[in-house]
């Protein structure tokens, strides 16, 4: 997606060769007339599908999710990410287990009963495909619920990190808004 794409790289950040802030637009301040543009790709990219509803993970996947879905015109559901086990009843929710490299954590993330079913078919959204844990993790959530998955639209593909291999093995239909092939000195280039 062109605007996308001009926009990483006027205000993009490469932090490092493997990290990317996209903290004015994306990740910290968001830039709407942008993410609505987004929404309405994803839609136009899986809108034969019959999504039901749209997953993310909590907190950097919720906006561009919610545009996503607005025009789908289905809700939005977001993976939560607990600390504390005992805090919560397990039984009523789907959990699956996330490891970040970027945070270097291991984030066991849940989503309730409730809210997903047999009868769903869904969209996965997120921000960044890396390592492809967050994605896998939400697709484990989908197969316990014994949901359908349409597929996964994802903001930035970083293609150099092994995510995007894992998950198309997988068998899991990526849309990727901007793929970069890599971020040598300062520099992002794309696929
Ligand atoms: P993965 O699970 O694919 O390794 O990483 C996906 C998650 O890590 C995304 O949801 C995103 O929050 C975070 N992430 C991975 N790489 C980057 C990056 O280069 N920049 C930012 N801002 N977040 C990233």
């Amino acid at each position: 997606m062109e605007a996308l794409k001009q926009m990483i790289l006027e205000k993009g950040q490469v932090r490092n060769e493997n990290v990317l802030a996209v903290d004015s637009f994306i990740n910290h301040q968001l830039d709407i007339p942008l993410m609505d543009k987004m929404g309405r790709e994803f839609w136009a990219y899986f809108k034969d599908r019959g999504v039901t509803k749209v997953l993310t993970i909590e907190a950097s996947g919720i906006a561009v999710a919610c545009f996503t879905a607005r025009y789908f015109e289905v809700p939005v559901l977001f993976a939560r990410k607990t600390p504390s086990l005992t805090l919560t009843a397990q039984e009523d929710k789907y959990f699956a287990e996330v490891h970040s490299f970027t945070k270097q954590v291991d984030n066991q993330v849940f989503v309730s009963k409730r809210y997903l079913s047999p009868e769903d078919t869904v969209l996965i959204v997120d921000d960044f495909l890396a390592h492809g844990q967050a994605l896998l993790g939400l697709a484990e959530i989908v197969k316990q619920a014994g949901a359908k998955l349409a597929g996964a639209g994802i903001v930035i593909e970083k293609a150099f990190q092994k995510g995007g291999g894992l998950v198309r093995e997988a068998g899991i239909e990526v849309h990727s808004l901007a793929r970069i092939a890599s971020m040598k000195d300062g520099k992002v280039e794309y696929v």
